[in-house]
């Protein structure tokens, strides 16, 4: 039999990559792909379906994610102009960025959205820590 200390559980990273629940990394945080055009399917759940966690710890927790979103579309707008400079050499026409730059904030805008979420609820919410008691678990009943 095998010691529960043995057990490969998947990494944090991994589990925030899938979009899996921080504290048992096995429910899923949102209803449907990051590529779906579904809305329902975009929305994030507000309990885990495997441990029952209430992702909203309190109300209006998620303005927080709003922080670690704008330094994503920093990064982001940052990368896109350098990354057109670096393609096109351009340094005369401000529309060229302005246009990539906005571009790119607005594609990757479910991914912005997403992901600030996971990494508030698995990085800065030290309540949410992984719990592998709660891995092994049988799920909870369907939500
Ligand atoms: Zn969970």
């Amino acid at each position: 039999m095998k010691d529960t200390d043995e057990r490969n559980y998947p990494s944090a990273v991994q589990s925030a990559w899938n979009c899996k629940c921080p504290r048992c990394r096995r429910g899923n945080m949102f209803e449907g792909s990051i590529f779906s055009f579904s809305r329902s399917a975009r929305q994030m759940r507000t309990v885990c379906p495997h441990c029952e966690l209430m992702f909203e710890k309190e109300p209006g927790y998620f303005y927080v994610a709003m922080y670690v979103s704008y330094v994503f579309v920093v990064a982001q707008l940052v990368a896109s102009c350098v990354a057109t400079y670096v393609i096109t050499g351009n340094a005369e026409s401000p529309w060229l960025y302005l246009t990539v730059a906005c571009a790119a904030v607005i594609i990757l805008a479910p991914f912005n959205y997403r992901y600030s979420r996971i990494v508030l609820l698995y990085w800065m919410t030290p309540s949410f820590r992984f719990r592998p008691e709660l891995y092994d678990r049988e799920p909870a009943k369907a939500i």
